[in-house]
């Protein structure tokens, strides 16, 4: 039997990235894979690639920083697939960066409607479906930017923060009903939200993993799929890196 046999999961930001890669492991291991994502075209390519390879997938378009886009997304997978197991509250962005004097507001609001607000307006709906499932698991993807500061991202730093600390709560809230709820800190990934860094910049950031390298959506996935399994049954209001040492230094 498969690490995630049956089971029905919802993955915000699976159009891309650390989400497409969790959405593919998350189907390999059995699972049908609801994609939901502001990107029509990279949730619709996430989607035809699991169904090519004989799995079960739907895309569901939504803003995650709207609370219906995320009712309609449980809705959708429950009508679809009868129930709701996991989720994967993954879709982000990276926000403007500038020092926090001159911050501009409206990039501030944005960064957090989507990278805060989204994930608790993704478990506001998933919770109420995951209970009438008989429990289920849910992982946030934070970052280590959520336990650490860096110049010139306060939206996202305080957004990151602001997830470990909803995940905390809501475990505790859960964890007699039999949903856990853990929270995973990636360090820098390649992926397409680093696309606008420099060459300089990338460099550097090299230089503060110390295992040498960027990481890939493949490795942050493992994670995600150990959490979301039933072999971390012990495992709730937990945070994990998964960042190349960049927090032991
Ligand atoms: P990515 O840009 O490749 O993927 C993000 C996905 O989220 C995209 O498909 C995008 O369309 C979607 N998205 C953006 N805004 C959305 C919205 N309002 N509603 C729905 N979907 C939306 O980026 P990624 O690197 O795969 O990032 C995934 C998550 O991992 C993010 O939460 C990010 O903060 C986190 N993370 C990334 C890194 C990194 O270095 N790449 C490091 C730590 C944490």
């Amino acid at each position: 039997m498969k690490t995630l046999d049956q089971k029905v999961a919802i993955i915000t930001g699976g159009g891309s990235g650390i989400g497409k890669a969790i959405s593919l492991l998350y189907s390999s291991e059995g699972a049908k894979i609801v994609v939901s994502d502001i990107d029509e075209k990279g949730g619709q390519e996430t989607i035809a690639e699991i169904i090519a390879k004989g799995g079960e997938a739907i895309f569901v378009k939504a803003d995650t920083s709207k609370p219906e886009d995320n009712k309609n997304v449980v809705e959708k997978a429950v009508e679809k697939f009868g129930r709701l197991d996991i989720a994967v509250n993954n879709a982000g962005i990276g926000g403007p960066l500038a020092p926090t004097g001159e911050y501009p507001i409206d990039g501030w609001d944005k960064t957090i409607a989507i990278n805060l607000s989204g994930v608790f307006y993704g478990m506001r709906y998933q919770i109420p479906a995951m209970l009438k499932s008989g429990g289920g698991s849910i992982v946030n993807v934070a970052s280590i930017l959520g336990k650490v500061g860096t110049p010139n991202s306060p939206a996202y730093v305080a957004s990151k923060h602001g997830v470990i600390g909803l995940t905390e709560t809501a475990a505790l809230e859960y964890a007699q009903q039999n949903i856990r709820i853990n929270s995973i800190g990636p360090g820098y990934i390649m992926t397409p939200l680093l696309k606008s860094l420099d060459d300089a910049t990338m460099k550097a950031l090299v230089g503060l993993h110390p295992l040498g390298r960027l990481g890939t959506s493949e490795e942050v996935a493992e994670l995600a799929l150990w959490l979301n399994s039933d072999k971390a049954s012990f495992v709730t209001g937990a945070y994990y890196n998964v960042d190349g040492g960049y927090l032991a230094r």
